[in-house]
């Protein structure tokens, strides 16, 4: 029989609520339970691939190839699961699925309203999550917050499954803001009460509150407000707070006896938590030998996270070599108006350059390439970071001075890289790159060997643009090796330099597998080439 637990979010969003069902799912890890985790997204795209991530963050890209939201890129970091498209549920995706339906005639005679079908469609979409992975609990997170008119079908559909499920088959977590005015010093649960009220008009009572603080743990004070106004026990309320690393979060609310509430309202068996593995992780982040600085060398970085896996992944591999790392990103513009600006990467350990769409930034990224090149500054280049070093080499080594990719450029004489063959007529957006987990095969004696210590590879990409083999045997004549291809060899996967010490692309997103107990090879061998570099300077 699988349980559910269904968590929602209060008074703003952005409050950790994703993380908070991480930590719950880990407490049940540590006992021994199987469990999965369903994102729900009130909104009306199909996927996250239409979105911008610069607005609404990073654009997380599963094994199977879908596009999600970026909360399932924490759930696969934090549970070390792999999740599919059917994890994340969006109002777009149910919509389309009755609309469908109903122009079939699925419904005929009646009239197709939010309730029931639209409901009956959400709760038809979780219960396949349960019914495929038989998992003890499935967690069920709803996006936005309490109060969104979009999110209202999904927390009806929250209310009918409670009412269908047994008792003590579900539970429901609310997640709130616990605010500090700082003229008065004291913890503010009026917006959570509200936030409950709230709640409680559409059927809903919260069985725990996670309050979200910004100064530590709430005073008792506080959580017998929170208790008595909001008709939860006093024990199941619990204060989460800004912690380094997030994955510190899952003991502090264990600490706080949450793992045993969860088990016991849920009338699960108790077993003994196991935390000591994880603990070892967390330490590892805790106690840095070194720093290191890296630049991150993109356009409009100043949404934290529009690359957030991008940033796990230099921490992972940072924690796993022992230092800590600082991450300044660098809108490459500033290299476009004067290229002088370029030297300030001098004072960096390593420069990455990530994925990226369109002509904006691109030369800025271009020159700060250059420098890495010419510099020996360990370079990491994802994706884009792997096309447009291309295009760099091609410029400034082969001399074709217009060389480009026909995404900035479709007029260019030399169209180093290119539309995908299969790419060329497709007219819609939305799903269509290429996109997903594909193999490589590495070839022996180089970087990626080294790397990955493996002769074939798997990792997930995202793009329209490959490099164009018309240009291999002149690019391999001035020192880049293609260190892996596809498995039809027609596709190149890595490249690197010969005369550089690190200098190392990818057209993968290999950030998506990185683990904070298993970094990806690609950012390890970044980091550590970088902390060596650093040493040798010093
Ligand atoms: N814009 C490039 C492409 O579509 C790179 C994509 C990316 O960096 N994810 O091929």
């Amino acid at each position: 029989m699988t349980k559910y637990i269904f968590i929602t979010g209060g008074v703003l969003s952005g409050i950790g609520k994703g993380i908070v069902t991480c930590s719950i799912g880990k407490m049940l890890q540590v006992r021994g339970f199987n469990i999965t985790a369903i994102k729900c997204d009130p909104y009306i795209n199909v996927d996250a691939g239409t979105m911008n991530p610069y607005i609404h963050g990073e654009v997380f890209v599963l094994e199977d190839g879908y596009e999600a939201d970026m909360d399932l890129g924490t759930y696969e970091r934090f549970l070390g699961i792999t999740l599919t498209g059917n994890n994340n549920i969006t109002s777009g995706q149910i919509y389309q699925e009755v609309i469908k339906r109903e122009r079939n005639g699925g419904y005929l005679g009646h009239c197709v309203q939010i309730i029931p079908h639209i409901t009956d469609e959400i709760k038809r979409k979780i219960r396949i999550v349960a019914q495929e992975n038989k998992p003890d609990v499935v967690l069920v997170e709803c996006g936005g917050t309490l109060g969104d008119i979009e999110s209202l079908p999904f927390l009806e559909a929250f209310r009918q499954m409670r009412m269908e499920e047994k008792r003590n088959e579900t539970i429901l977590v609310h997640v709130t803001l616990v605010p500090v005015l700082s003229a008065v010093g004291e913890p503010k649960t009026k917006p959570t009460q509200h936030s409950v009220k709230e709640l409680r008009a559409i059927g809903l009572q919260p069985d725990i509150i996670v309050a979200r603080s910004e100064n530590g743990l709430l005073p008792l004070s506080a959580k017998d407000k929170i208790a008595s106004y909001c008709s939860v026990e006093q024990r199941a309320v619990y204060t989460s707070y800004n912690v380094e690393p997030i994955y510190k979060l899952p003991l502090i609310l264990e600490e706080q006896g949450m793992g045993e509430v969860v088990i016991e309202y849920l009338n699960l068996v108790k077993g003994i938590p196991k935390w000591s593995k994880w603990k070892q992780m967390v330490k590892k982040f805790e106690q840095p030998k070194k720093n290191i600085k890296i630049a991150m060398c993109g356009k409009y970085t100043d949404l934290a996270d529009s690359y957030v896996s991008v940033n796990e992944a230099l921490k992972h591999a940072s924690a796993a070599v022992g230092c800590k790392v600082k991450i300044d990103w660098i809108e490459t513009e500033i290299f476009e108006k004067d290229s002088k600006n370029v030297q300030m990467l001098e004072q960096y350990d390593g420069v990455l350059v990530p994925g990226g769409f369109g002509s904006r930034g691109a030369l800025g990224k271009i020159r700060a390439i250059e420098f890495c090149r010419m510099n020996d500054k360990p370079f990491l280049g994802i994706c884009y970071g792997l096309q447009l070093s291309i295009v760099e080499i091609a410029r400034n080594i082969l001399k074709l001075t217009d060389a480009d990719s026909t995404e900035c450029n479709p007029e260019t004489k030399h169209p180093v890289i290119d539309l995908l063959p299969e790419q060329k007529n497709i007219k819609e957006k939305g799903g269509t790159m290429r996109l997903g987990s594909h193999e490589a095969i590495v070839q022996l004696n180089t970087l990626t060997h080294v790397l990955y210590k493996s002769e074939k590879i798997r990792e997930r990409h995202r793009h329209r643009w490959e490099v164009n083999l018309e240009y291999q045997q002149q690019l391999e004549e001035v020192g880049v090796i293609f260190s892996a291809w596809s498995l039809d060899k027609k596709r190149v996967e890595t490249i690197e330099l010969t005369n550089n010490k690190f200098f190392f692309a990818t057209q993968s997103h290999p950030e998506f597998k990185s683990r904070p107990w298993d970094p990806s090879p690609p950012y390890y061998g970044f980091i550590k080439a970088s902390l060596e570099k650093k040493s040798q300077l010093s």
